[in-house]
């Protein structure tokens, strides 16, 4: 359906933890305690559902860290069973992917999203406070083995962090057939003073001239490519390039309460109405209606850091 400024809403991003097994300098701090407030299976089926027969088509699963979740194949599946549902994909750290990516393919799971800032051990150790590289790296991997299509690497960069590390990031895309996406520095609570370190994708496109732009699918990245690669690279530019217009997506938080902008601190709780499928449902198409016309990172950082909004 529609939201009030004619924008199709047919994507639900759906945080299933607040927990995470990585504690990165930009994002939230590691939640270690929240594990009772998170939902069933069954109820974030319910809730999904409800947004389905709103529109949605696409949905992924995020957090928080996802794969810390010991049910998180049953979630998969619940969803993958809902008839609509056309896409569904994972965000993940890629820690615990190696191991688990056969059983997430097996489950239902077409695609996967994984966070990977820098290819050095010691600037990985760094931003994230674990040194797990290596089993990121495996678990790119893995996800390719068990056939998980398509793959991206998503990347934050920050200004004398990680930012020398962006051409290692670039080569992935040469020599594999995954896309590695480049995600603008956003201003969110725990990323403290964000703007002296934001590297933008016009900074990118300068530093890696032989970068020409491609034909992109309709999305918040815009793919390039470079001779002999294999993968794309994209940018996703949420702060020079606002892209609100042509926002497709709404988020369901780990709690039940749905945000229908990343960047606005308004959210409405759906738990009142979980035993009520028709009110369930006339409650998130309230949710998408109230969807605000844009984020407002010019102005002001987001009370929260990702890692509780659900990246
Ligand atoms: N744990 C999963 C992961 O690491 O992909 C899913 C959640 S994480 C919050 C999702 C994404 O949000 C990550 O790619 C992370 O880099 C991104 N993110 C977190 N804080 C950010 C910020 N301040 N600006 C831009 N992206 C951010």
């Amino acid at each position: 359906m529609k939201d009030r400024f004619g924008r199709e809403i047919t994507y639900l991003r759906v945080s299933v933890t607040r927990r995470c097994n990585l504690n990165c300098v930009y994002c939230g701090k590691a939640d270690c305690e929240k594990k009772e407030t998170e939902l069933a299976p069954a109820v974030i089926e319910r809730l999904v559902r409800a947004f389905v027969a709103c529109g949605i088509r696409k949905v992924r699963i995020t957090g928080g860290e996802p794969l810390v979740r010991a049910d998180v194949c049953e979630i998969i599946a619940r969803l993958r069973a809902i008839d609509g549902v056309e896409t569904l994909a994972l965000t993940t750290n890629g820690v615990l992917l190696a191991q688990s990516a056969a059983a997430l393919k097996q489950a239902g799971l077409d695609s996967v999203n994984i966070s990977l800032d820098s290819t050095d051990g010691s600037t990985y150790r760094h931003l994230t406070g674990a040194d797990v590289l290596e089993r990121v790296l495996a678990g790119i991997e893995a996800a390719q083995t068990v056939g998980l299509f398509p793959i991206k690497v998503n990347a934050v960069l920050m200004k004398g962090v990680n930012s020398d590390g962006a051409g290692a990031l670039i080569d992935l895309a040469k020599t594999r057939s995954i896309d590695v996406r480049f995600i603008e520095l956003m201003p969110f609570s725990d990323a403290g003073e964000t703007a002296s370190l934001l590297v933008t994708g016009a900074e990118l496109l300068r530093r890696f001239p032989f970068l020409t732009p491609i034909e992109s699918e309709a999305g918040t990245a815009k793919y390039y490519t470079g001779p002999g690669f294999l993968g794309r690279v994209g940018l996703i530019n949420p702060i020079t390039e606002k892209f609100c217009a042509d926002c497709s997506r709404i988020r369901l938080l780990a709690d039940g309460r749905v945000k229908p902008c990343l960047g606005d601190e308004t959210v409405y709780d759906l738990t009142p109405y979980l035993d009520d499928a028709p009110a369930l449902q006339r409650e998130a198409a309230r949710c998408i209606l109230q969807k605000p016309a844009g984020h407002q990172f010019e102005s002001r950082a987001a009370a929260h850091g990702l890692n509780e909004t659900g990246g």
